[in-house]
């Protein structure tokens, strides 16, 4: 081995707080956890955060703890150095978010960070003032008992950093996220957030977790959440779970804690993925906010450097623990959702007083499948048949040959084998017949029966309605709008205010003309050409929930929302109308969430289901 180029020496303390940093302080959300976990840790009873241009600008949090003693000032913003543990022991028996005295160091060598402190109420504090590292003033200050710090220009001195971080947009609501996430845990501390000059989130102290958590999620998040309440073996779980048809797709809503402390694990996530096994698709995730409380030394925290994640000693019974409470909460619903007696099942409902609403909306639903209304509600689909030829970005089905129009379609025995050019002029049935088909009926007011060649068919009608729509969306490049008088207005939810920023210029790609005049509201000006107001708020506020992160996801979205639903009855000509566009659809045989749009019994199928053969 050739020898080294300079003998081997201790980094000097700069350098060393930079390494560290760049473990504990990835991005500005990072900063402002490091934070708000010193101030929870400093018993405050009120904390106030603020951040300005996603936190590059500033990160500023204040809270009314315990403060930090003038002689000790210096050694807060020095390496290893903390008050929240002394012995080895310690380690294992943490009651405090912070015990590494790495964090503001670490941010300190990183940014220009101002940290002012009082321990009295006189009003008298000292200030240390810390240079990307080095010291730079220190003297009195103004400020009631308490600490504020003020952390500018993060990564001022490490550009490559800064390359790494997303738009202002992005990193604020990361911000948001954290602040959320550790306001959840402590329910008794007041809780204060704003975005430069916009005051986002007050967060009064409440005893109740639905209560705060109704502050940042919206209400569709909120309204079916069930409560979790376990005790096994020692360990306790509590807290909210959605109902199992209350899903979302994306994992942006499962909210874990250990012994108080926000945390990453994937044991945990599996436990509760399980519980909700059967009765969610691969790529619906549910939501929760679960508190699992255990003796600490049965939980080492010390095993990642921002402390997030977590290693139990016994995962076996953490991982039961999780999954039978999440199981008992879902067991429980169903229970209720089944009984003969709705009436009975709701008033012995545990939430019925605080949510009715998921519960009548569920047995209204079941009593529409019961007594359908006899009126189609399906008059627009010539329109949007006529709009699925129009794009000009795929080639017309008539240009295509009957191979590849089937190409990249799941293989599957009973493809449709139709000719779709020869569909357009012929009247309604004929296609289907050239396909070799009949179309027998409606079934239970949701699934098309049809005979084929292979046997019978059931196709689902909102998903084969879904698939039409999303083809025709996606043909349409730039959809029309159609302008809206009056204007819709929307009240954002905070939370849906960062996300409209995101989805902004997509939502516009899609035909919606939009304006904020005021903070905390949405105009809608303009609509996609083939949308009704009521269909857009709902779009817009599912949208704006975060149930769709890409294009791709949106358009599935917009497909679904606008798709006819199962239990509306079709008349005849509709119900052939909709399954001869479909036929042209390329993926005809999945919806745009991966499931089936048709079920096809071949002679051997009928024949076991008769038993007439093994
Ligand atoms: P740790 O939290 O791991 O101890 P930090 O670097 O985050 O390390 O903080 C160092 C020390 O500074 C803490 O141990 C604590 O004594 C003190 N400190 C930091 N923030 C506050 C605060 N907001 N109020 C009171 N003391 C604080
Ligand atoms: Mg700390």
């Amino acid at each position: 081995m050739p020898h080294p180029p300079h003998p081997i020496r201790i980094l000097p303390p700069e350098l060393q707080n930079q390494i560290a940093a760049g473990e504990v302080v990835e991005r500005p959300a990072s900063v402002l956890k490091e934070l708000l976990e010193n101030s929870l840790d400093a018993e405050a009873r009120s904390v106030q955060v603020l951040v300005d241009r996603g936190g590059q600008g500033l990160i500023q949090v204040q809270d009314d703890g315990i403060g930090i003693g003038p002689q000790e000032l210096e050694l807060a913003v020095t390496r290893h150095a903390t008050s929240k543990i002394l012995r080895p022991e310690d380690l294992f028996h943490l009651r405090s978010f912070g015990f590494r005295g790495e964090a503001l160091p670490s941010i300190a060598s990183v940014s220009r960070l101002k940290l002012t402190s009082a321990t009295t109420d006189s009003g008298e504090a000292l200030c240390i003032e810390v240079d990307a590292g080095r010291t730079v003033r220190r003297g009195p200050a103004a400020l009631a008992r308490g600490t504020r710090v003020e952390v500018r220009d993060l990564f001022v001195n490490v550009p490559a950093r800064l390359k790494f971080l997303k738009t202002p947009a992005t990193e604020g609501r990361r911000c948001q996220d954290i602040f959320c996430r550790l306001a959840l845990s402590r329910l008794d501390v007041h809780f204060e957030y704003a975005a430069g000059e916009r005051k986002v989130l007050s967060m009064p102290p409440t005893d109740d977790l639905r209560q705060r958590l109704r502050l940042f999620w919206p209400d569709s998040a909120t309204d079916d959440l069930l409560t979790v309440s376990h005790d096994q073996d020692g360990l306790s779980l509590e807290g909210l779970v959605s109902a199992p048809h209350g899903v979302q797709g994306q994992a942006d809503r499962l909210l874990l804690y250990v012994n108080d402390r926000p945390v990453q694990n994937k044991l945990l996530l599996r436990a509760v993925r399980d519980a909700y096994q059967g009765r969610l698709l691969t790529r619906e995730y549910p939501r929760a906010v679960l508190f699992l409380t255990m003796p600490p030394e049965e939980v080492d925290v010390n095993v990642h450097p921002a402390k997030a994640e977590v290693r139990f000693r016994d995962q076996q019974g953490v991982f039961s623990v999780v999954r039978r409470g999440v199981l008992q909460a879902l067991e429980q619903l169903e229970a209720q959702r089944f009984s003969r007696n709705p009436a009975a099942a709701d008033a012995h409902s545990p939430l019925k007083e605080k949510h009715p609403a998921p519960y009548s909306r569920e047995f209204s639903a079941a009593s529409s499948f019961i007594f359908p209304g006899d009126r189609p509600k399906f008059a627009t689909l010539r329109e949007y048949r006529q709009g699925f030829h129009q794009g000009p970005g795929e080639p017309q089905p008539a240009d295509r040959g009957p191979a590849s129009a089937h190409h990249n379609e799941p293989r599957s025995d009973c493809l449709l084998q139709t000719d779709p050019a020869m569909m357009h002029s012929a009247p309604p049935g004929v296609p289907l017949e050239r396909a070799g088909m009949r179309y027998l009926g409606q079934a239970a007011n949701s699934y098309l029966v049809l005979t084929a060649e292979q046997g019978l068919m059931l196709v689902d009608q909102h998903a084969a309605h879904e698939r039409v729509l999303l083809q025709r969306l996606k043909n349409n490049v730039r959809p029309l709008t159609r302008g809206l008088l009056p204007a819709l207005e929307i009240i954002l939810h905070p939370a849906q205010q960062n996300r409209l920023e995101e989805l902004w210029a997509k939502l516009e790609e899609m035909g919606f003309r939009l304006t904020t005049p005021k903070a905390g509201l949405l105009e809608v000006q303009g609509l996609p050409e083939y949308l009704e107001p009521l269909q857009a708020r709902e779009f817009l506020a599912a949208a704006l929930d975060g149930q769709a992160a890409d294009m791709e996801a949106l358009w599935a979205m917009m497909a679904c929302k606008t798709a006819i639903k199962a239990g509306q009855s079709l008349a005849t000509s509709e119900a052939l109308q909709l399954l001869e566009t479909w036929l042209e659809c390329p993926n005809k045989a999945f919806c745009p969430h991966g499931r089936p749009v048709m079920v096809c019994l071949g002679p051997a199928d009928l024949e076991k289901m008769f038993k007439r053969r093994g």
